[in-house]
């Protein structure tokens, strides 16, 4: 009987730890593995929204829509047209390769000339076929033409979409395939990104344009690098609305009448998040007359940045 009870007892033993032993490893995969799903399905408002409330920034101008979590830390916010100057780990860029090389060569890109009175109006993230939609049809009542940043994958869902802004006159860009953090990818991903956004721009439009606006802002050197490389300027911009954080109308027409000088590039977007943009489609007929008011000419990007 005692014999037995010991028995029972290392078997129950034996029981207890064989199920730790399962228990511990499976649920911090599923843990991992739920991180993983909670990262790729993260949405461009939460992320946004999460840098946004991480950041103290005395000035809207010149907040990318940056991120992250785990990089804010090391991320210098670029403030009065300084870039982000944060390094990759492991990267093999040579030392006297800087964001601030890529700037004054050309490469990146905040604002365009400042002689003359035109400034750009830009939508990242889209297309989509609501605000984006709704957005063409503003612009085509002020006659005016705009650039949008669009993500590869929306393109391929809306292709009716990318083909009217191409045929209204609008430029169309590259914001990656995938919405993807440039600062988290090797190299050749970085240039997957790059290379299946043309190909979907290809199949709808029959071309597609050298230039990018990396998501969340994020252009580190390396990833530069490989973008300049590949013959892309990246057009980062001079006026936040934060229109995707759900900015009222009133504060989105004040951060523009604050910042927005000759040369600017304003950011909106035109695919929502969580918070919709229905400021957006609300504050843009305002914001366009008050600054034509002003006396600034709404171009393309290209326009903008063309020297003569
Ligand atoms: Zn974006």
């Amino acid at each position: 009987m005692r014999k037995f009870k010991i028995n029972k007892l290392h078997f129950s033993i034996s029981l207890l730890v064989g199920i730790a032993l399962i228990a511990i490893p499976v649920s911090s995969i599923l843990v991992r593995s739920h991180s993983a799903i909670k990262a790729n399905k993260e949405s461009v408002v939460t992320v946004e929204a999460i840098v946004q409330n991480s950041e103290v920034s005395p000035s809207p101008t010149e907040i990318p829509e940056k991120t992250p979590e785990t990089q804010s830390s090391v991320i210098t916010p670029p403030v009065n047209n300084q870039p982000t100057t944060n390094l990759p780990a492991n990267n093999n860029v040579n030392n006297s390769d800087t964001i601030s090389t890529f700037v004054k060569n050309g490469t990146i890109v905040y604002s365009g000339a400042t002689l003359k009175t035109q400034i750009a109006l830009t939508f990242d993230d889209g297309p989509d076929n609501n605000y984006t939609v709704k957005i063409l049809d503003i612009l085509k009542q002020n006659n005016i033409k705009a650039t949008f940043f669009v993500v590869g994958r929306n393109a391929k869902t809306y292709p009716n979409v990318i083909k009217r802004i191409e045929n209204e006159g609008h430029i169309i860009g590259s914001h990656t395939y995938n919405h993807a953090d440039l600062n988290r990818l090797t190299p050749d991903q970085v240039r997957a990104e790059m290379l299946d956004t043309e190909a979907i721009l290809d199949s709808i439009v029959g071309h597609h344009l050298p230039i990018i606006r990396p998501p969340y802002g994020h252009n580190s050197v390396e990833a530069t690098k490989t973008i300049s490389d590949m013959g892309y300027k990246i057009i980062d911009w001079s006026v936040d609305t934060q229109d995707w954080a759900g900015t009222p109308p009133s504060k989105i027409m004040e951060y523009v009448l604050k910042d927005t000088r000759s040369g600017s590039i304003i950011l909106h977007h035109c695919s929502p998040g969580k918070l919709g943009l229905e400021n957006t489609i609300n504050v843009l007929p305002t914001e366009i007359s008050t600054l034509k008011s002003k006396g600034y000419q709404f171009v393309t990007v290209p326009e903008l940045l063309n020297k003569n």
